[in-house]
């Protein structure tokens, strides 16, 4: 999930209307999805009824109970995303998805609220691990999904026992395929999960962690969260957020959402993602630390210690991402130029095309000066 901003919107993709409102007062922003499909092996379990209860409140009246998820007959290829992208469907967690896997640099283990995101980012994380639709699939079987928590608490490489990181406990990553806060206030899932970690239901040891680009806080920052959350705000300098963010909370408003939960006792963080080299980057982001500072300065200056972490991902693609997000934003100005780019491989054979070495080595060495003296005293947990 994630990412980041001009003031003048040069997103050339048109996300379908009428799917997120803004709040008045301070402006949130919230998806509300057009229909709700409810398959039958989810119907009745707990978590859906809590679900249906959100979605009855966000005046949602297009639910309907289905044997499995999928467009209508006869819709283009177009009109599928469009639908998918406006459609919460709730879902049981297949058997796959209630195994956590290993999730570095991030986090000991991934766990899965949800699949699918209903934001429009042209880069989208997701594009090269979603098939079919992207639709929001919401998991019903909620306490399976947290169920491993306790039994894998002490086990893990990434903070489990590091000097560096290992008062966190085992962390467990909530925004691998999702962005949990843009769909809670349909779901309850990142509440649920915040509020049982928080008050020690799958007992101590345990940290969850999540990223997102949307701001609607005001729930998670009344929640006995218990310090057992961090909060990251995925966030990017403001012309990549602008050019390239759909349908996400501005990055104003992210940033009012992190000042939100670190006042209310919350360990956050800033995903600085996907960073990519435009003209001028060093001022670009150099500004966003600057007003990562600002809104942060009240909360300090209220006396609560600020716990912030900064975590940088710069932009890559997969051959298999880049034909997805082409044939969902056929006109992205997005740079995917093989050409442009050094292919690395994983240990499974894959390819992703990041950076070449010297420019990765540029972004290196500023994030690694500039965090430090823009953010004194915030870690930088890895740059990728
Ligand atoms: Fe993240 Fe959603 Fe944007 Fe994809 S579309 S990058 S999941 S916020």
């Amino acid at each position: 999930t994630s990412a980041p901003s001009q003031t003048q919107p040069t997103n050339p993709v048109e996300p379908p209307t009428g799917t997120l409102t803004s709040e008045p007062g301070p402006r949130v922003r919230r998806w509300t999805p057009r229909r709700v499909l409810v398959t039958r092996a989810a119907v009745g379990l707990p978590h859906t009824e809590e679900i249906l209860r959100r979605v009855a409140a966000a005046g949602v009246e297009d639910v309907e109970t289905v044997g499995r998820v999928s467009p209508p007959r006869g819709t283009s290829e177009r009109e599928a995303y469009a639908w998918a992208k406006t459609t919460l469907a709730v879902v049981v967690a297949p058997p796959s998805a209630l195994k956590p896997q290993p999730i570095p640099p991030s986090a000991d283990w991934r766990i899965d609220l949800a699949k699918g995101c209903p934001a429009h980012c042209q880069y989208c994380y997701l594009a090269g691990s979603l098939t079919g639709p992207p639709v929001t699939r919401v998991y019903a079987n909620l306490d399976d999904v947290l169920a491993p928590i306790p039994g894998l608490v002490g086990h893990g490489t990434v903070t489990s026992g590091t000097a560096e990181r290992g008062h966190e406990g085992t962390t467990f990553e909530l925004s691998c395929y999702t962005d949990p806060l843009g769909i809670e206030h349909v779901t309850g899932s990142l509440a649920a999960a915040v509020e049982r970690v928080g008050t020690g239901v799958y007992g101590d040891g345990a940290s969850l962690r999540f990223t997102t680009k949307f701001d609607d806080v005001a729930e998670l920052a009344a929640l006995p969260h218990g310090g057992r959350t961090r909060a990251r705000f995925s966030v990017n300098a403001e012309e990549v957020a602008a050019r390239f963010d759909g349908g996400t909370a501005p990055v104003a408003g992210r940033l009012r959402a992190l000042a939100t939960l670190a006042a209310a006792g919350y360990p956050v963080g800033l995903t600085v993602a996907p960073v990519m080299p435009v003209e001028g980057w060093q001022d670009a982001y150099g500004q966003l630390l600057d007003d990562v500072r600002d809104a942060l300065a009240p909360v300090a200056a209220s006396g609560r210690a600020v716990d912030l972490t900064v975590e940088v991902i710069t932009h890559r693609f997969t051959p298999g991402s880049r034909d997805v997000l082409m044939s969902w934003y056929p006109r992205t100005r997005l740079e995917m130029d093989v050409g442009a780019r050094r292919a690395k491989r994983s240990k499974f054979g894959g390819v992703k095309y990041v950076y070449p070495t010297e420019t990765m080595r540029a972004l290196r060495a500023w994030f690694e000066t500039e965090v430090p003296a823009r953010l004194p005293g915030t870690p930088l947990l890895y740059l990728t």
